[in-house]
């Protein structure tokens, strides 16, 4: 059996990944006629990295997802399992909820094993650490498994002022969709593009599907073991 030193890093939220709510937007750049996504996507890179240069990774192909359903608008639990079942399908990884509780705070996520779980949860500003203008927020937690740096545990969190007013919109289901992907892509460990036609655009861009930068860079992000070839 294999051996697992274990420390969590006091103070290690790392991965802050604020999706921006962008109310100017000019439109949804793959639906441009004769468009061509990877020419226009810049690099996508991993959101943190350790000390030696190496992108923090998760140390397992599975990440648990634990929600608390206090708050959640109509129909975000069976988004929530799209989108993982999306994310996981693009990048290899194994993302599930396995469980619902309304007693879980992101504190009881830290420490409990080295795959999680991630807490998901809803709420209006001042309920849950998400600020007026983001739409979601993911936060990771990092600790050590035999001296490698891991994504350990972390938190989504999704604006419900502003998250749930976009389901009215037009395309309103995949544009809440594209909120949620764009977070779980964090959770896996991509950062920001700088490219408005990627879905890891900071803001708002009207994506609701992941983009060919995110197929295109899964080796600096996802486990080796985990991968699905593109
Ligand atoms: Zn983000």
């Amino acid at each position: 059996m294999m051996q697992r030193i274990v420390t969590i890093l006091a103070g290690a939220a790392a991965a802050v990944g604020v999706m921006v709510a962008a109310p100017t937007l000019t439109g949804h750049p793959f639906s441009l006629p004769g468009h061509t996504a990877d020419t226009d996507l810049a690099p996508l890179h991993a959101s943190r990295f350790n000390s030696d240069g190496h992108p923090t990774q998760w140390a397992t192909c599975r990440i648990s997802m634990v929600v608390n359903p206090d708050g959640a608008p109509a129909g975000a639990l069976s988004l929530i399992r799209e989108a993982a079942r999306e994310v996981s399908a693009a990048t290899g990884m194994t993302i599930r909820i396995t469980d619902t509780d309304s007693t879980l705070t992101p504190a009881a996520s830290y420490g409990v094993k080295n795959s999680g779980p991630v807490i998901v949860s809803f709420g209006v500003p001042g309920q849950v650490n998400v600020a007026d203008h983001t739409y979601a927020l993911y936060t990771g937690r990092v600790g050590a498994v035999n001296g490698t740096v891991v994504y350990w545990a972390g938190m989504l969190t999704i604006n419900t002022a502003t998250w749930a007013p976009l389901g009215a919109g037009s395309d309103g289901r995949g544009q809440q969709l594209g909120t949620v992907l764009h977070e779980m892509l964090h959770m896996v460990g991509f950062g920001h593009s700088t490219s408005p036609a990627s879905l890891m655009y900071p803001q708002a861009n009207g994506i609701s599907g992941i983009t060919d930068d995110v197929t295109a860079n899964l080796s600096e992000v996802v486990p080796s073991q985990c991968r699905r070839p593109h």
